[in-house]
């Protein structure tokens, strides 16, 4: 990169070791603490700066109008403290979190739910000031006084939309001047009038953002300002789409690596998977992926070395920068000495690691409009501690379940690949794609549709599940898949299941898609989908209904659950089911070995691995100038259990390198040259030992040539 970008679109290190009680800080050496941050390789910081414990109160560390105390200007005493150690300062500015006592005094800044009572269970505890009311101001405030410091910039955590909120005055008077009704009284998904509101409710908080930066950029025009978005999960809980958000911030960032209580029920790849997502929705602009150090909620009690190790190389490996939250007593545990093992290795590979762009011949489909207009389940966030009572239960299908299971066969089948979301998806970005994979995107838009038939028409191939275009981008159901003539199927009477016992039958064994399963007989997604035949190949069928078990085998029935169908130039495998959804409960083998075996069929693979097991994960990434490919390779094989404590080494990695003209090959992490052997399928080198993380780079790479 070169030398005159600004500072931002460097890698980071953003610490956030949090101080916030006024007796803790007024004990606090401001000289000290700097050092520390130095000390565990932290080029970048956000700063707490109020006592944010309960919510805010009223109490700031530096001066300003809003505060009814300042115990200490610790701000003024700490900048030149952090400056003279290079240390960029960003303030933790709270947004979204008023302590209750203090939030009484003012009634009118509150969220409130449908019923008129205000929202006061924050964490367990604490108000939610709404964007649309007076609060703004004071927020405001608070803003350009900080602005009179010598900061970088600020961090915005929130605001947020309560997902029950808000129907303060505020919020009612502007939403009838925009849309001319009243509130909905209730949610309900097919009343367009809630739909309004979930609309209304993103762009008040875009606009919150927008008049949060003119405040800060009117004093101080060098300074960068961002706020905490959204992952990969529905964004309509707490009311923040980054796309409408990304014209008012520098930065996009998220907590993508924050793992809650019982981690098996993570993916093991979360921070990759909100850092592919946020790549994609940034504009451009750098992005961060939050950690906490943390195992949540015991927010005093640190993740073990090899987990944190894990939640920075898959930050890192997916080009965002990484930022690392805990609490000051914790620094000097063995997880806060791992963070800072990794902060050093990112300052002295910062060559390698800095202007990249993705490599991925795959694309995978987030859509953001069956996230929120159709059934996705909400994991637990910090600001969705609901988590999955916010799911909208109907029969059959979960997007946010299916695109885990669909990102996870991917993972474990070694393929590279990219996220889309719906404003990515166009004619231009799709040429450089050899697949598209849409597991279950039930909400499409016509124009979207027609994209996607444009793409697979023209040459370009489809991997599509369940619902996939049956419904429009507001979740109404369509009589036909807009898609119908790419799958290759009509769309008939609806879905059906759950099928728990139940069996389909592969009734052609010798596709690209279905060779080399282990049986013909595989069990069935829980739910199917009845189809009407437009032309396209059954790969299997499903069987009859099983009465029950240890009976003979029910007859195939006339339903296909697998068809491959030629649309133009390209062609479109169809999966009648909800095929991800089940892979992601079930893992069958057999279900990952049909979208390995057919996007190894019909997408370039750079590279291909050996002796690796499924729980690494690979990541490609190029630096074009520097005529370099990175890969990454992410160790997630642990002990059968989470929280790692270790992860088993890989001995002898394989990588075999599908392109001409390599020369030099270094693994950055145990620091050796690797030597290349020519094979019969291209050049090939040996990593001798894979602990969590590698970084192969090789030159020279022309990305141009594939
Ligand atoms: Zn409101």
């Amino acid at each position: 990169m070169s030398e005159d970008k600004a500072w931002w679109h460097r890698v980071l290190t953003i610490a956030d070791i949090g101080v916030y009680a006024v007796d803790d800080v007024l004990r606090l050496d401001a000289a000290e603490l700097a050092e520390m941050k130095k000390g565990l390789g932290f080029n970048a910081e956000h700063l707490s700066c109020s006592d944010v414990y309960g919510g805010d109160k009223g109490v700031f560390y530096f001066k300003t109008k809003i505060a009814e105390r300042v115990p200490r200007d610790f701000l003024g005493e700490y900048l030149p403290e952090a400056k003279k150690r290079g240390i960029r300062t960003l303030i933790y500015y709270n947004v979204h979190w008023l302590q209750p006592e203090f939030a009484k005094k003012h009634q009118d800044w509150l969220q409130v739910d449908a019923g008129g009572h205000i929202i006061d269970n924050l964490y367990g505890s604490g108000c939610a000031p709404c964007v649309n009311s007076p609060w703004r101001d004071w927020s405001f405030q608070g803003i350009r006084d900080l602005a009179a410091y010598g900061i970088d910039g600020i961090f915005l955590d929130g605001p947020i939309f309560a997902p029950a909120g808000c129907y303060c005055q505020a919020c009612r008077g502007l939403f009838q001047d925009r849309y001319g009704t009243d509130l909905p009284a209730k949610q309900d998904w097919g009343d367009p009038t809630w739909r309004n509101f979930i609309e209304f409710r993103y762009d008040t908080i875009a606009e919150y953002l927008r008049d949060a930066a003119r405040a800060l950029k009117d004093v101080r025009p060098d300074c960068v300002i961002y706020m905490n978005c959204t992952g990969l999960w529905p964004a309509w809980p707490a009311a923040r789409s980054n796309r409408r958000l990304m014209a008012h911030q520098d930065i996009l960032g998220a907590e993508g690596g924050f793992l809650y209580y019982d981690l098996r029920t993570s993916p093991l790849w979360k921070p990759g998977m909100a850092a592919k997502l946020l790549e994609t929705q940034s504009s451009g602009k750098p992005t961060v992926v939050f950690i906490a150090g943390a195992n949540k909620g015991w927010d005093e009690y640190l993740l073990p070395p090899t987990e944190t190790k894990l939640l920075y190389a898959d930050t890192i490996a997916n080009g965002a920068s990484p930022w690392y939250g805990i609490p000051l007593h914790c620094a000097k545990s063995p997880g806060a000495l791992a963070a800072g093992e990794m902060n050093h290795f990112i300052m002295r590979n910062a060559d390698y690691l800095e202007g990249t762009v993705p490599l991925a011949k795959v694309a995978l489909f987030w859509s953001d409009r069956t996230a929120d207009y159709y059934r996705a389940t909400v994991p637990v966030t910090d600001f969705t501690p609901q988590g999955e009572r916010l799911e909208k239960r109907e029969a059959a299908g979960n997007f946010y379940t299916g695109f885990l299971g669909c990102y996870e066969a991917m993972t474990r089948s070694h393929i590279p690949f990219r996220i889309l979301d719906e404003e990515a998806l166009t004619p231009k970005a799709l040429r450089a794609f050899d697949l598209l994979v849409a597991p279950n995107c039930a909400c499409l838009s016509k124009s979207k549709a027609r994209t996607i038939a444009s793409y697979v028409r023209r040459g370009g191939n489809l991997v599509a599940s369940f619902e996939t275009s049956r419904y429009d981008e507001n979740g109404i159901r369509l009589e036909d898949f807009s898609l119908s003539e790419v799958l290759g199927v009509g769309a008939g009477k609806g879905t059906f299941g759950p099928l728990k016992l139940d069996y389909m039958s592969v009734i052609d064994p010798g596709s690209a898609a279905t060779q080399g399963l282990s049986s013909a007989l595989l069990p069935c997604p829980t739910y199917g989908m009845e189809t009407i035949p437009m032309g396209g190949a059954p790969l299997a069928m499903y069987r009859e209904k099983m009465p029950a078990r240890y009976v003979n085998l029910p007859p195939v029935s006339n339903k296909p659950a697998i068809v491959l169908n030629e649309y133009g130039s390209g062609s479109c495998l169809y999966l009648a089911g909800n095929f991800f959804e089940h892979y992601h409960g079930y893992h069958n083998p057999d279900y990952r070995k049909i979208i390995s075996n057919w996007t190894r069929a019909v997408a370039k693979m750079l590279v291909s691995v050996g002796n690796c097991p499924s729980s690494v994960e690979i990541v490609l990434r190029g630096q074009p100038p520097k005529a370099r490919l990175l890969v990454h390779l992410v160790n997630f094989t642990g002990e059968m259990t989470r929280p790692m404590e270790s992860v088993v080494a890989v001995r002898d990695l394989k990588l075999t390198l599908h392109f001409e003209g390599l020369e030099r090959a270094k693994a950055l992490c145990i620091g050796k040259e690797l030597d290349l052997q020519q094979t019969e399928d291209g050049p090939t080198l040996s990593i001798p030992r894979l602990e969590e993380y590698e970084v192969v780079a090789l030159e020279p790479f022309d990305a141009r040539a594939v």
